[in-house]
Formats: C-alpha cells, sequence, structure tokens
C-alpha cells in the first residue's frame, strides 16, 4: 500500500484518538469502537468492507483516511518454528519484528525505533546508531501484520500472537508517546485484548519517562540492568552515565509499586557475557541489590554478531551464574536463544538501517551534554 501524505492514518490511532476523529466528522463516538474491531480484530484495511457502517461515511472514509501498514519485505522460518520478518517503513529503512512460539504461548517481538541512539556496547542494534523514532501505526502495524499472517485475525483462525514484547530495535521510552499508544491498542477488547500480564515493555533506562510511565500503562516492565554495579555498567550501558543503577531501580519500583496488582514483578535482564559480567561476584552484587525490589531475573546468554567482540558465555558459566541467584531465593530463568540461525535472537536484529546515522560520523549520543544535562530527553547531536 503506497503511503498518500494527504490521508490521515487510522491504524495507528488509540481508541481516544480515533473517538475524537468521528468527532470532528460530526460522527457518533461509538464509531471509533466499530472501526477499531474491524482494524485490529479482523485485520480490514478496505472501509468498503466496514459492513456495519454507512455507505456515506465509508465514502467519506476512503476520502480522507487509510489504514496503511508497513510492507513486509522478506520473512525467514528458523528450523525451531521462530519467524522473522524484514519490514518496510517510509524514508527506506527496514525493521526487523520476530515471533517466537513456544509451547503455551506465541511472543512477537516489536521494535519501536530504526535503530537506537544508546549504543549499549554489546547490542547490534546500537551499532548501527539511530535513524527515527516509528510511528505508532508502524508500531502497531508490526502486530497487525503477524497477527494477519497467522491467520488471527480471520475469524476463526487459530489465535497465536499472545504475548508483546517490546524488544526489538530501539528503545521504547525514547519513543514515549506512539509506543504507549501502540501499547494501548495491543491491550484493547476492541482491539488484540491482550491482557496486561502479556505486553511487556522493555527498557535500559530512560528515568524521566520511565517516571512518568504509570500514568499512561499498566504493562509489564522489563529492566536491561547487565551489570551489577555502576562502574561496569558504565561500560555497557552508557546511558547509565546520566541515570545510574539507584536511580534507575528506585524508579522502576515505583512503577511496579504503583500497579494495581500487588502480584506483579518487575523483569530483570540480564545479557551474560563471557568474563565481563558472569563472575560469581557479579552474582553476589546483584543478589544484594535487588534484595528489596520484587523481581524475577531473566538471563539472557549473549549473541554475538558481526561488529562485536564479546563471547557468549559458557553453559557452565551461566548455569553455576543462576545457581547463585536462585540460592539467594530469586526466580531466575535463562532465556534460551531462538531464531539464531535467521539472526533473530536478542541483540542480533539490525534492520536495514538506512544510514544517517553512522554513529562516529552524523549522528551521536552527545556524552559531554548527557554528564551535564538534566533534561529529561538523550541529547542527541546531530552532525551535518
Ligand atoms: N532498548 C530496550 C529494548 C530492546 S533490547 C532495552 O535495551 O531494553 C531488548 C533486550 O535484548 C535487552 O535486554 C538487551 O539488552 C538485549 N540484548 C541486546 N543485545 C543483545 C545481545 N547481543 N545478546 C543478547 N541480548 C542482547
Ligand atoms: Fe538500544 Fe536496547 Fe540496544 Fe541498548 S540494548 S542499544 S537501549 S536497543
Amino acid at each position: 500500500m503506497s503511503a498518500n501524505a494527504s490521508k490521515i492514518n487510522l491504524l495507528g490511532l488509540s481508541p481516544d484518538k480515533l473517538e475524537a476523529f468521528f468527532e470532528e466528522l460530526g460522527e457518533k463516538r461509538f464509531r471509533a469502537s466499530q472501526v477499531l474491531k474491524w482494524i485490529h480484530q479482523m485485520g480490514v484495511s478496505d472501509f468498503q468492507q466496514m459492513t456495519n457502517i454507512s455507505k456515506g461515511l465509508r465514502n467519506k472514509l476512503e476520502e480522507i483516511a487509510e489504514v496503511r501498514a508497513p510492507e513486509v519485505i522478506q520473512q525467514w522460518d528458523s528450523k525451531d518454528g521462530t519467524r522473522k520478518f524484514l519490514i518496510r517503513v517510509s524514508g527506506d529503512n527496514a525493521i526487523e519484528t520476530v515471533f517466537i512460539p513456544e509451547r503455551d504461548r506465541g511472543t512477537l517481538c516489536v521494535s519501536s525505533q530504526v535503530g537506537c541512539s544508546l549504543d549499549c556496547s554489546f547490542c547490534a542494534t546500537g551499532k548501527q546508531g539511530f535513524n527515527r523514532d516509528l510511528s505508532a501505526a508502524e508500531i502497531i502495524g508490526q502486530v497487525w501484520l503477524a497477527a494477519k499472517s497467522f491467520g488471527q485475525l480471520s475469524e476463526n483462525g487459530p489465535r497465536k500472537v499472545t504475548n508483546v514484547v517490546m524488544m526489538g530495535m530501539g528503545e521504547p521510552l525514547l519513543n514515549f508517546d506512539n509506543v504507549v499508544d501502540s501499547m494501548t491498542l495491543m491491550m484493547h477488547d476492541n482491539c488484540y485484548g491482550l491482557s496486561k500480564r502479556r505486553v511487556t515493555l522493555s527498557t535500559s533506562g530512560v528515568v524521566p519517562a520511565l517516571d512518568k510511565l504509570g500514568q499512561y500503562t499498566d504493562a509489564c516492565l522489563a529492566i536491561s540492568l547487565h551489570a551489577p554495579n555502576d562502574e561496569l555498567r558504565n561500560e555497557l550501558v552508557p546511558l547509565n552515565k546520566k541515570y545510574p543503577i539507584a536511580m534507575l531501580l528506585d524508579s522502576a519500583k515505583r512503577y511496579i509499586d504503583g500497579l494495581p496488582d500487588q502480584r506483579r514483578k518487575l523483569t530483570i535482564e540480564y545479557t551474560l557475557i563471557d568474563q565481563v559480567n558472569d563472575r560469581d561476584e557479579h552474582a553476589q552484587q546483584l543478589t544484594d541489590l535487588l534484595k528489596d525490589i520484587p523481581v524475577k531475573i531473566n538471563l539472557i546468554p549473549f549473541n554475538p554478531f558481526g561488529l562485536s567482540n564479546y563471547k557468549r558465555v559458557s553453559n557452565t558459566r551461566l548455569r553455576r551464574f543462576q545457581q547463585i541467584l536462585i540460592d539467594a531465593g530469586y526466580t531466575t530463568t535463562i532465556r534460551t536463544t531462538r531464531g539464531d540461525d535467521i539472526d533473530a535472537a536478542c541483540g542480533q536484529l539490525a534492520g536495514q538501517v538506512n544510514d544517517r546515522t553512522r554513529r562516529s560520523e552524523r549522528y551521536k549520543i552527545d556524552m559531554a551534554a548527557l554528564s551535564s544535562s538534566q533534561a529529561d530527553v538523550i541529547p542527541v547531536k546531530a552532525i551535518q
């Protein structure tokens, strides 16, 4: 489907925004629920197929609006059932979305930005630099496309996407409004109806945005920690220099405390890199650090990629690290590597970022500004 700049794309409008859209047209607000169901539950993009809407309104919608998802360029199926979609978004960029089937659920790993400006030392997306934020239509469009590709949206089709994790390319909290609108659509009854326990936002720790997240959503939260002390985390996650561990964990704890359901826990993600953050003492420090927070810990063996010298942790180390955490009373799981034969594993997502941002050349996180700035946005320096 080609972009039509003059038409408004209804795919990414949150229920509130779609209601306002119909109100402006002089229509009743409930039109929004009808249209949301057609778009998100039935996968319909042609207004003429929306048969519970009058012919006149359908024609009007056709004139001024559209339902436009990004386009799947290619898809790969891993031998373990994982499916990776390469999706074209405007500006000649491509992003990646990964579907991971498990026995009792199907998780879709969704991207929030084209590239990422935060430059974590172990992440393929970070190495690509940042190009731009995805629109809400491009974010929810990934769910729409995947669900459609599995037949979820046909009335009797099997429901395959049961969980969504914002763990693809990009830092979701740096694209706050579009991510929040998309998560609202994921959880809304007239749309995908996923429960708040089945939608997870993962962040490397943009504290000011995290501080306000609770006003907009009650989705699950995962913190990409990766190190038990600031010295080490500064090396792995440069953003830590601006928002150190204590500040980040405080903010995450406030988010969890604010959730209506007290049983919910914070997920701590810890990517284990050989001889970097995998020692017994790191595990012990972690047990101390997290002792006052309700957490479950997810260990992710580092997935190697071309531009990195890091190595995957050995299985013995991985088990030993896990055992220390379990012995201290933490629920600790290991994220099995899925889809690595099609480069779909965590941190291997690179898409094809149209190079506006080779870090050292054009855009980069302005580290000087990072340490001095009080702003709640990450200073990104554009070098023309
Ligand atoms: N920007 C967000 C979400 C995307 S990254 C964040 O950082 O949380 C999703 C997860 O994959 C994060 O926990 C990230 O640290 C992890 N990850 C990134 N690169 C990885 C790699 N090479 N191997 C294993 N995990 C990686
Ligand atoms: Fe960005 Fe997350 Fe990768 Fe860090 S780990 S560079 S925050 S996508």
